[in-house]
């Protein structure tokens, strides 16, 4: 230790991750006196680590709904109750027994339907396909369809549009804006079912399969073969490709990689009459009049049903490190960020935010010790993925110094294993979950320029703190905390109200509020979650009239009978 303080004597604070920092449930830290020597430790060991898991960037452990600890399970109030003014469309026809018998002959098989049409099949057995992921919007669907092939989804929408029966796609039913669940008593089709790779290349790293592969599943499929996909999210264990397109999911490795926009090839979609698109190119390049399938990314499933992708994998990184930092303001937050693109440039892979709050409450609902001593106002990680553990060590140890040295970064932890670069993910993405423990949160996926990013947190703070409505301990209060986090890289911020319950006085403080402070800043109300029925009011803070007018055209034309989704953005 001597020695690295002579040589980076900057880097002083700089304690890293060890042995002990084992488990991402149960951190434990290394007293502070230990030395720093695992910075220069052999590059070959740490990628022999690596090697024994595929797992690039984000946590694989699953922070899917279903795996959520102790979260309290009241029940969920009907969507239709909470929100009176939403009236089932009477042009939708209610699911008949010859719809069902009907259903039955097209997908033959006991286990694709899930009904409680012709037989005593209990609301429960439902309640996963009627309820969302933050247990705030609960359809009252009867039948859930399940079809193994791009037919049968053809044979069931032509069916339904014919038959005027309004449908709901599903995937994992990870979304968080409201979208995957039916409202009233639309179909449910879930396409966990439809769940083949078709094929991959390895030279060109196109990969083309079912909507219905999990999320993990296809990164892992293209992880053997040293690719990655080129999304990655906190519900990857319970999410699904098709739906990931459907929703045009950002995620960790946007940064990188880039949106669905750019990475998705091809699509094969079945629209609402059954006519099959069949969109499903390999090529990197094709100006060959308009592109239809990105009216399909980010549609949230209101124009037809995607069935399978072709998206470009890139390959997977053979170095891959993190970094996990304290920070004492959002300024010097910014000030890191600047650093990372310039220093860190090409092999920069991910650059997360998140605030003092965050990190209490992902503590709190975990159990989770964190990775640094004492407490910081902010916290980031930093991801790098590169080709070569020699040249990205040297520009990472580059950087940490610099940081360190101009006192930009307060206090930082390095991993050294997998399993400790696994620990330090899940610092960021068990947040998620963390907000719901006490009940429930008000989630918003906001892109704000980055100057003014972190003021909205802030703002949000106070006004809770005027208006009474927030307490950390007392459990008479509906708030329990205000958090931020988000991915600097791209601006998004996220800000979640973790509530003891749900109550219309703390949304009635949000909404308008927080779209239209978004607005004034030119921000977007939805950077990756999309809009669903949670955003459906507000969607022109974000889009003029002409767009939405535009919009409305577009659904027209390819669901001319609003099977599709009804009741949710469009
Ligand atoms: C812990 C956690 C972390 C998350 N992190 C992120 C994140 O970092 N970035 C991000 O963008 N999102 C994130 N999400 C949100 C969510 O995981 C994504 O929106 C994801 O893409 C949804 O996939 P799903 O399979 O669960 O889809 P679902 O929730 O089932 O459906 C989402 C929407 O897509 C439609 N849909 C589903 N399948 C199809 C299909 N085949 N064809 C047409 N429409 C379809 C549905 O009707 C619905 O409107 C997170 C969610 C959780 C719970």
């Amino acid at each position: 230790m001597p020695t690295l303080h002579r040589t980076l004597p900057a880097l002083r604070r700089l304690r890293l991750a060890n042995a002990f920092f084992q488990q991402p449930a149960r951190l434990r830290l290394r007293p502070a006196a230990q030395p720093l020597r695992s910075l220069h430790s052999s590059p070959q060991v740490r990628q022999e680590e690596k090697k024994a898991s595929p797992t690039t960037s984000a946590s694989s452990a699953d922070h899917a709904p279903q795996d959520a600890p102790d979260r309290p399970q009241s029940k969920i109030k009907y969507t239709s109750d909470s929100y009176p003014d939403l009236k089932r469309d009477s042009r939708f026809k209610t699911v008949s027994k010859e719809d069902v018998e009907h259903f039955k002959k097209i997908l033959g098989s006991e286990a694709a339907i899930l009904d409680g049409v012709t037989n005593e099949t209990g609301e429960e057995d439902f309640e996963q396909y009627n309820s969302d992921w933050m247990r705030k919007y609960r359809g009252q669907c009867r039948l859930v369809l399940k079809p193994e092939t791009t037919e049968q989804v053809s044979g069931v929408l032509k069916y339904c549009n014919e038959q005027s029966l309004a449908v709901v796609p599903q995937g994992g039913n990870s979304g968080l804006v409201g979208g995957s669940v039916p409202v009233f008593d639309e179909i449910v089709i879930n396409l966990s079912r439809l769940n083949k790779v078709r094929s991959f290349d390895d030279v060109s790293g196109v990969l083309v399969a079912d909507a219905g592969v999990i999320l993990q599943q296809a990164d892992e499929y293209v992880g053997k073969q040293n690719h990655i996909f080129p999304l990655d999210l906190g519900a990857k264990g319970t999410c699904q490709i098709g739906a990931n397109v459907a929703t045009n999911a950002g995620g960790l490795r946007l940064l990188r990689y880039g949106s669905m926009h750019g990475n998705v090839l091809g699509l094969e979609c079945v629209l609402p009459d059954g006519t099959i698109m069949d969109d499903l190119s390999k090529l990197r390049k094709n100006n060959t009049g308009y592109d239809l399938k990105q009216l399909f990314i980010g549609g949230e499933g209101t124009i037809g049903i995607i069935t399978a992708i072709s998206i470009l994998c890139p390959q997977r990184s053979s170095a891959v490190n993190v970094a996990y930092f304290g920070l004492e303001s959002y300024e010097k937050v910014m000030e890191a960020f600047k650093e990372a693109k310039k220093q860190l440039g090409e092999i920069l892979s991910a650059f997360e935010l998140m605030d003092r709050q965050s990190q209490s409450l992902y503590h709190q609902a975990s159990g989770a010790k964190l990775p640094l001593e004492g407490e910081h106002p902010f916290y980031c990680l930093i991801e790098t993925s590169g080709s070569n553990t020699e040249h990205d060590s040297e520009k990472l140890n580059a950087f940490l110094e610099h940081v360190m040295s101009e006192e930009i970064v307060s206090d930082g932890v390095v991993a050294e294993s997998e399993t400790q670069l696994q620990s330090l993910w899940a610092c960021r993405e068990g947040i998620s979950e963390a907000g719901q423990h006490w009940g429930g949160v008000y989630k918003y996926d906001l892109s704000i320029p980055l100057p003014e990013l972190y003021s909205l947190v802030e703002d949000a703070r106070k006004m809770f703190e005027s208006n009474g409505l927030m307490h950390t301990e007392d459990e008479t209060f509906p708030v329990k905390d205000v958090v931020g986090y988000g991915h600097m890289g791209d601006s998004n911020l996220h800000l979640n109200v973790a509530t003891r319950r749900y109550d219309k006085e703390v949304e009635r403080a949000l909404e308008p509020w927080v779209y239209e402070w978004v607005a004034k800043r030119q921000g977007s109300i939805s950077a990756e979650h999309g809009l669903g029925l949670a955003k459906k009011a507000f969607i022109g803070y974000s889009r003029s009239e002409t767009m939405i007018r535009l919009m409305g055209k577009i659904k027209e034309t390819f669901d001319p009978k609003g099977i599709m989704n009804p009741y949710k953005y469009i």
